[in-house]
């Protein structure tokens, strides 16, 4: 029996990943600020809430409610009662977050169908080559583990977002956060910036997919899937 997918809704999202989102395990996105990281978790937020399944939303960064009130579409009051929102102020704080979401989602009593953490490494990347580096990681591989196993454990779709540094050796886009995070992710999808509001999504990683990439446009309503569909 195949693991069950939680579609995205944009067409060639979907395609690459074989009809969305594996439910039983950890979605990395990595790229660039800008590419579109958060977009794509609201609008997925927006989704799965207005399908009447708690979303458990752990932000970082401050997430723009503008931006989710434009996925949300005509359904803004019904999207903000299945989500729930924390916003962590540093590592310490985004640690209980995820622990919160993690025992929220086993208890049973919400029925979710999305957790999501956005940015996972924007304090980690605070302590690098300071004195608290090895800390960091050491917390930050704490609560990748939780999600792993809510995520197995519940069926419940995970996604992370990764902030990316350029390698001095190659010049490429790399994820931060050490390769216990690239292992932990079960799919790994890099958002790269193309012209203007397009933007490539590739498939780095994926346990029954092929390598592959697909298109989506930013828009001011949401992500509109790019190339035949
Ligand atoms: P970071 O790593 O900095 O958090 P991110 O990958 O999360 O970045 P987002 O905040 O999701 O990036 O995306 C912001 C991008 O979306 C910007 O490039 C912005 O120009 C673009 N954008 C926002 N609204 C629109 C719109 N209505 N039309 C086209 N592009 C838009
Ligand atoms: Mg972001």
């Amino acid at each position: 029996m195949g693991t069950s997918r939680l579609p995205t809704g944009i067409a060639s999202v979907d395609r690459l990943l074989g009809g969305g989102l594996e439910t039983d395990g950890v979605t990395e996105i990595y790229g660039e600020g800008g590419s579109g990281k958060t977009i794509f978790c609201l609008d997925l937020a927006a989704r799965v809430a207005r399908s009447d399944r708690w979303v458990l939303y752990v932000d970082t960064e401050g997430v723009s409610l503008e931006r989710l009130r434009a996925g949300a579409a005509d359904d803004l009051e019904r999207v903000l009662a299945r989500l729930l929102l924390s916003a962590p102020k540093d590592l310490d704080e985004q640690g209980r977050a995820v622990a919160t979401a993690c025992a929220l989602a086993r208890d049973g009593r919400h029925d979710t169908g999305l957790i999501v953490l956005d940015s996972a490494t924007n304090f980690y990347r605070l302590s690098l080559s300071g004195p608290d580096e090895d800390d960091a990681r050491e917390a930050l591989a704490v609560q990748v583990a939780d999600l792993v196993s809510t995520a197995r454990t519940q069926g419940i779709a995970v996604v992370l977002t990764n902030q990316v540094w350029r390698s001095v050796r190659d010049g490429q886009l790399e994820p931060l956060g050490g390769s216990f995070l690239n292992h932990a992710a079960k799919t790994i999808l890099r958002f790269d910036r193309d012209t203007g509001p397009l933007r490539t999504v590739v498939l780095v990683k994926h346990r029954s997919r092929p390598d592959g990439r697909g298109s989506f446009r930013i828009t001011s309503t949401g992500l509109e899937s790019v190339g035949g569909g």
